[in-house]
């Protein structure tokens, strides 16, 4: 069949080569204080202490890529929401919703010397609406003698309660086993086989349009999901024709629903932010045009470079835009967005859908970006007569010299340059601006890397 086609001459990736946005996902919810940032730190392996989160601060980092008996997945830590007025009953159902709508299984995390309480009932509620697969852990179970605590949580109806002491290990190894069981096999092979959809992410802080671009993009010519088999295996995920071609619009349920918008939600949406940005091939970041440019935004670009994918910026509420405003968003965007002058940039307004047809033509000119290889060859003779038109300056009396380059993969392009010496970063940003102005790579950010070689 066409899958069998597409795959077939194609190696199977090692799982370490395997992208992040087609391994599994398991989710840790819980209650405060019942252990869940302990159990993450002990699943990824890390030896620092649990970092008590500052109430107000968003973190960015929530999804990690762990392993387990030789199988990979992301590790989802829903541990940094903060307390609010709508108290803690409220707070920790909403962060189950979300930690079900992200997820492939969940981790439900219950103080076992605490025992059920009436939030764990709720949020038993939320975990059995979605018919996720569930692991129920009763955490802090210290020793063989609290192992009678463990049993108090058979109660809450989700089957057998795993006792694991996260603080010191014990009974964590048979968990982790179980939860593995849970999540789906990888099937993909070497990520999204390029003649499929392509993977687009829509990003931005609130209120700068996303869903209005959604709908704008979906319109009369939404195609049902379910007529092309294999191409989705997220109902969060939409098949959208754009510019003439079919894009899968990843984890659009949040962006479509609009309920965890209230104050206090930085983290919900920086967990969104970055699921989804991890799950595409190509994120459009929106930005609102009529508003000052806001950390928040930077910050969501930042995210874009970080996890190495490619970037369309996309410039909302052109129709609010007046002449001066137009010259200070100019300023700003030389200010704040000098990093990413590389990207594809569309004005556009989602409300008069204005401009809203450029958009499939840059997603395509981003991957197309992201996925240039420069032959070998064809990199050295450009290494070559960039190094003797402009050597790298002299340090301490010694001159470090590129050797060679390859370029190591794409997806971004990665590039490594075997050289005499370490190369500063100014010499390795004019190198990658030449790149750029010599091969392209329109929307993608670069990683270049130096070996020394004596
Ligand atoms: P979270 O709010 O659910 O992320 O909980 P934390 O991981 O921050 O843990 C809350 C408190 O419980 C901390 O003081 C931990 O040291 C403690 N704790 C976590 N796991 C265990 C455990 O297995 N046994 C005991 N005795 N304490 C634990
Ligand atoms: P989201 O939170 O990023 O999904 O933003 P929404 O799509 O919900 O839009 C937030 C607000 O901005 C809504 O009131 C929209 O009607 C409005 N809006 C969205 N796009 C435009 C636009 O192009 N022009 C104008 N004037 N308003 C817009």
């Amino acid at each position: 069949d066409e899958d069998a086609a597409l795959l077939s001459g194609v190696r199977e990736l090692t799982p370490d080569e395997l992208p992040d946005s087609v391994l599994p996902v398991l989710a840790v919810v819980g209650r405060p204080n019942v252990g869940k940032s302990t159990l993450v730190n002990r699943v990824l392996g890390r030896r620092e202490a649990v970092v008590q989160d500052t109430p107000g601060v968003t973190r960015d980092r929530v999804r990690y890529r762990a392993e387990w008996a030789g199988r990979p997945f992301i590790l989802v830590d829903t541990g940094g929401w903060e307390h609010d007025a709508r108290g803690i009953g409220a707070r920790v159902a909403e962060q189950a919703e979300i930690a079900v709508e992200l997820a492939d299984a969940v981790v439900f995390v219950v103080d076992a010397t605490v025992g059920p309480t009436d939030t764990d009932e709720r949020v038993v509620q939320v975990l059995r609406r979605s018919g996720k697969p569930v692991l129920l852990v009763a955490n802090k179970v210290d020793s063989p003698r609290d192992e009678a605590d463990a049993a108090t949580l058979w109660s809450l109806g989700l089957g057998e309660p795993y006792p694991v002491s996260a603080l010191h290990g014990r009974g964590s190894g048979d968990m982790l086993d179980a939860a593995l069981a849970l999540l789906p096999e990888v099937t993909a092979v070497g990520g999204v086989p390029s003649t499929g959809p392509r993977r687009v992410a829509l990003v931005g802080k609130p209120n700068v349009g996303k869903s209005s671009l959604l709908n704008a993009v979906t319109g009369t010519d939404r195609v049902v999901v379910d007529d092309v088999a294999g191409t989705t295996r997220d109902p969060v995920d939409e098949l959208v024709e754009v510019g003439g071609r079919p894009w899968v619009f990843v984890d659009t349920a949040g962006i479509r629903r609009r309920v965890h918008q209230t104050q206090g939600a930085d983290f919900y949406a920086s967990l969104r932010t970055q699921a989804a940005i991890e799950k595409a091939e190509v994120a459009v970041v929106v930005i609102d045009a009529s508003q000052p440019i806001a950390e928040q935004d930077i910050r969501v670009v930042q995210n874009v470079v970080d996890a190495g994918r490619a970037l369309v910026v996309a410039y909302n509420k052109w129709d609010l835009v007046e002449e001066e405003r137009r010259f200070y968003l100019e300023r700003e965007i030389e200010r704040e967005l000098v990093q990413i002058t590389w990207a594809p940039r569309v004005n556009f307004s989602a409300l008069t859908r204005w401009h809203v047809d450029r958009l499939g033509k840059h997603l395509a000119t981003a991957l197309e970006g992201w996925e240039t290889r420069v032959p070998t060859g064809r990199l050295n003779a450009f290494l070559g007569e960039l190094a003797a038109a402009h050597p790298h300056p002299v340090r301490g009396g010694k001159q470090p010299r590129i050797l060679f380059g390859t370029q190591a993969d794409t997806r971004p392009p990665r590039f490594v340059l075997f050289a005499t010496g370490f190369l500063e970063a100014g010499y390795r940003r004019f190198i990658e601006r030449r790149l750029r102005e010599e091969f392209g790579f329109v929307g993608s950010p670069i990683e270049i890397s130096v070996r020394v070689r004596e």
